[in-house]
């Protein structure tokens, strides 16, 4: 039998967003190629929670209960079984280092082809294609697989699809572990950066780009979003230099989010950030370009230097709240 297999991440009794989206995705790519969409949990997982991949459609859910999660070895021993047994030609799985290391350990375990940092896939002649940018992405790359194919996406770049009500097949699987998978344990397991901002939740983000100049340059946004009581968002590239968290990132690789204001300081307005916050309902930008593609479909467009501009709008807030 030739399948997709996803490999679903879950925490604290919820399947995280990049993980829904890689099933979403193994499930609409078996749907084209006539094939079925598999996914495999590890650890303490319910049935119900287990059966509950099926709504994002798949149709059998791999569960190995009594290998540790969160570390990338035992779950390369898992999934290697369960391609062996079921004869999947490919491995999905969404971004995130911990992606990235178990599709890594899983294509030299099985010597397939693997493409990581992956924002497209398509099912060309039966087979599956994947696309990744390349050179700062400025250009994209396209892969294809001589036999077995791991993909794994770029952080959140799979969507999730609409849940259909559906439940899966529960298996359960007995894996030997292999004796240097079982050399790590877990000692400790949570969110490092960005934990307190709930940017999803906020009515006001505050997002700074490159036009901050560095890292030094958030102050500035910071200082606003607390006089407003909002939080303050990035530009993937910024979060790539290093300049702010990645927990912050707006846009097509980054969170979604729908505030009541989207101030952009320093932010050109490239598409991939745009479908991040396109639904706010007031965006306003800050750019020294009044070229700047942002100006385009923003709700209020200042053009001027934000060093100087932010400043005087947060001490203008503060002085209206006095
Ligand atoms: C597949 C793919 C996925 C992507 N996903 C995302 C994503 O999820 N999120 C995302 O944000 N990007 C994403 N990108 C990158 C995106 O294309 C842009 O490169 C990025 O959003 C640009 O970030 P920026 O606006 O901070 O930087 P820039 O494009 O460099 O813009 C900086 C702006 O600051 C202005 N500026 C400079 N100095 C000042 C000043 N003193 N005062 C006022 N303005 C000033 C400049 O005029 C300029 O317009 C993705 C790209 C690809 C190919």
């Amino acid at each position: 039998m030739s399948g997709i297999l996803a490999f679903a991440l879950h925490y604290e009794g919820a399947y995280n967003k990049n993980s829904l989206g890689a099933v979403s995705e193994a499930a609409r790519l078996a749907d084209q190629l006539g094939v079925e969409a598999h996914a495999v949990v590890v650890g303490d997982v319910s049935d119900e929670l287990s059966a509950s991949l099926g709504d994002w459609g798949v149709t059998r859910v791999f569960r190995a209960s009594g290998v540790p999660e969160g570390l990338a070895q035992p779950v390369v021993d898992v999934m290697a079984k369960v391609i062996d047994d079921n004869g999947h030609d490919y491995a999905l799985f969404g971004g995130g280092l911990l992606g990235f290391e178990i599709g890594a350990g899983l294509a030299a375990r099985l010597n397939a082809g693997v493409t990581m940092e992956v924002t497209r896939v398509d099912a060309v002649d039966g087979r599956l294609t994947a696309e990744r940018p390349i050179h700062g992405d400025s250009s994209v790359s396209t892969s294809s697989y001589k036999d077995r194919g791991i993909i794994i996406g770029r952080l959140n770049a799979f969507e999730t699809a609409s849940p259909t009500g559906a439940t899966a097949a529960v298996e359960d699987v007995e894996v030997a572990l292999s004796p240097f998978s079982t050399r790590a344990r877990m000692v400790r397991r949570g969110e490092a950066r960005g934990e307190e901002i709930d940017i999803e939740g906020a009515d006001h983000l505050v997002a700074g780009g490159r036009g901050l100049g560095g890292p030094e340059g958030f102050e500035l946004c910071e200082a606003l979003a607390e006089a407003l009581g909002g939080a303050v968002a990035a530009t993937r590239a910024v979060v790539d230099a290093g300049w702010y968290p990645y927990s912050t990132q707006i846009g097509q690789t980054g969170k979604t989010v729908s505030p009541k204001l989207y101030l952009a300081a320093g932010i050109s307005g490239a598409v991939q950030h745009k479908v991040g916050f396109q639904s706010a309902q007031n965006i306003v930008a800050i750019n020294k370009d009044a070229n700047a593609p942002i100006f385009e479909y923003c709700d209020l467009g200042v053009v001027g230097d934000l060093n100087k501009i932010l400043p005087r709008l947060t001490e203008a807030v503060r002085a209206k709240k006095r």
